[in-house]
């Protein structure tokens, strides 16, 4: 066995050209940081590098977008970082809207000289209704001086100054919804993470975009296709302030079922508590689906092969985790851990009087892997599952021991489990005992089942199992939908285990196998008086 890939096929070519690159790529990755990185932003970011530094041999620049106050952080920037970094994702360079504030103000005021923008009060129902039903605003004619004394207003923060916001002057009657001049500046008082309350003026990412991608030498500009109606308005602001011309290049919003992408809705399931954090295992953020267990090259494959589709669907996260597995699967140690709860003791007849303990592959396929120790005595425990399922004198087999007999089973006297089961009409009272007999010279090619057992002779490891449930319940959520609405009573699984004694050393992050159990990632390593915490990762069927 190969060990996993750490790197995907570099050669790999997707066929996603963009037009007039002889002159040289430059693009640009612009989050917001107003969250962490989500999968729908991984997208953005490993396009804008594929073009910028795998096909085109050009340059990227990581901008962050920092045009809102009220929703940005230096956490979430530094989160956006260090997300990239994980990602792989290597920027020539990192850049801030907020940079730019100065420019921006001078243009805009140039746009107001020149007739090309004005100040509008009107309230945001009056905007939305006169833009829908293509009237104009009654200020849309007003003087240079007026609007220049509105927006002058706008900039000290005034009482008077936050009823104010600037509009570019395009074309009302225009069919294209984004060229019934768009607000492109505001007033805010908040203070921002990097230019504190230099400004109390925010241009609109309509207006900030297309100029700092200019001025930046940006060549391609990309975006998710939500934006097609807005390339128009992008092209008139480059156009109006003689700009540098820029291409559009649009490509696909991800999105997958049962999933919540929105950063407004991510923000407020943080806020309130439903999940631990933006790093928890069930956010579909960088950190959530890496604390799952999904490894990097694996999202880079899975992202970029689906590099080229511009049809905006709903995708499964089946394909997702198949695509993990294949990484996984061949360098996941495997070790064994039995249920805490119910779990069943057996006496192994024919067992050595000593417990003897060999050291063992970690991977049946992959020496390379190393050993581990497996203890043999006549003291084991397995899964009350397991010897439930049992015959009287079947013959089954212990996983990388041999083949026992199931020669006695005692169970509990307890009369109200008793009861319950005559009740429910079905033999489940618990298992107490088994008494097994070795029999090795048995064939393990002949048993219907290969059960995972424990020695009680050796430190067993506490270890807390958690498997999750999508956040959701409905598939593909509509904006309108209300979060409470939507939002699934139980996504947490926890499941006490015991494991084996190799299991104490190993450390956060680390990616093994439980035998029969399944795939886990380490989210907490064993420390004195307290167990190991381990998430099961997906493999294809559900989140
Ligand atoms: P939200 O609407 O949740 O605030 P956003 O798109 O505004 O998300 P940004 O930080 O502005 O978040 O996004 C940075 C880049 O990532 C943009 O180029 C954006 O188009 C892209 N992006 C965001 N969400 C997705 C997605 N689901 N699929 C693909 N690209 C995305
Ligand atoms: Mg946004
Ligand atoms: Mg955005």
């Amino acid at each position: 066995t190969k060990p996993a890939k750490d790197t995907v096929d570099e050669g790999a070519s997707y066929d996603i050209g963009l037009q007039d690159t002889e002159h040289g790529v430059v693009t640009r990755f612009p989050p917001e940081p107003s969250g962490y990185l989500h999968i729908g932003h991984v997208k953005a970011a490993l396009l804008n590098d594929y073009f910028a530094h795998k096909k085109y041999n050009g340059k990227m620049i990581l901008r962050f977008d920092d045009t809102n106050p009220t929703k940005e952080k230096q956490e979430y920037q530094d989160a956006i970082v260090k997300d990239l970094e994980l990602l792989g994702v290597k920027p020539d360079q990192v850049t801030y809207t907020s940079d730019y504030f100065q420019d921006l103000y001078e243009r805009c005021v140039q746009m107001i000289k020149d007739g090309n923008a004005y100040a509008d009060n009107s309230p945001q129902e009056q905007l939305q209704k006169e833009r829908m039903e293509r009237i104009e605003s009654a200020h849309r004619n007003d003087s240079v001086e007026d609007n220049l004394a509105h927006f002058e207003e706008m900039k000290a923060g005034t009482e008077e100054g936050t009823k104010w916001y600037i509009r570019a002057k395009l074309d009302m009657s225009s069919d294209n919804g984004a060229l019934r001049d768009p607000v492109i500046y505001r007033c805010n008082p908040s203070p921002h993470h990097r230019t504190g309350s230099t400004w109390k003026i925010y241009p609109t990412y309509d207006f900030a975009c297309p100029i700092v991608d200019a001025v930046e030498g940006i060549t391609h500009a990309l975006r998710t296709t939500e934006y097609n109606d807005r390339d128009a308005q992008y092209q008139w602001f480059l156009k109006t302030l003689n700009l540098r011309h820029v291409y559009n290049w649009n490509f696909s919003r991800m999105n997958f079922i049962r999933t919540l992408l929105s950063k407004r809705k991510l923000t407020k399931i943080v806020d309130q508590g439903t999940v631990w954090g933006w790093d928890d295992p069930r956010m579909a953020t960088v950190r959530g689906i890496r604390r799952r267990g999904m490894t990097i090259p694996a999202l880079q494959e899975f992202i970029l092969k689906q590099g080229p589709s511009k049809n905006i669907n709903y995708q499964d996260w089946t394909s997702f985790w198949a695509t993990n597995k294949k990484y996984i699967d061949p360098v996941a140690a495997r070790y064994t851990a039995v249920v805490k709860q119910d779990h069943v003791k057996c006496t192994v007849a024919g067992a050595p009087e000593a417990p003897r303990t060999e050291d063992k592959d970690v991977h049946a396929k992959n020496a390379e892997l190393g050993k581990k120790k497996v203890v043999f005595s006549k003291h084991i425990i397995l899964d009350q599952a397991d010897a439930q399922s049992f015959g009287d004198d079947e013959e089954i087999t212990l996983m990388s021991w041999g083949n026992a007999i199931v020669r006695k089973k005692h169970y509990s006297l307890n009369p109200i489990a008793a009861v319950t089961s005559l009740v429910a009409g079905q033999g489940e009272r618990t298992i107490t005992e088994l008494e097994l007999e070795l029999h090795l010279q048995g064939d393990v090619k002949k048993t219907a089942k290969k059960i995972t057992w424990l020695s009680t002779d050796q430190d067993l490891t506490p270890v807390t199992l958690y498997d999750f449930d999508y956040l959701i319940t409905k598939d593909k959520p509509d904006p309108e939908d209300k979060l409470e609405d939507i939002l699934n009573d139980k996504t947490e699984f926890k499941t006490e285990a015991l494991a084996d004694c190799n299991v104490a050393g190993l450390r956060e992050d680390d990616i093994v196998q439980f035998d029969r159990k399944g795939f886990f990632r380490i989210d907490r390593a064993l420390k004195h008086g307290e167990g190991a915490v381990a998430f099961q990762v997906p493999t294809g069927k559900k989140m």
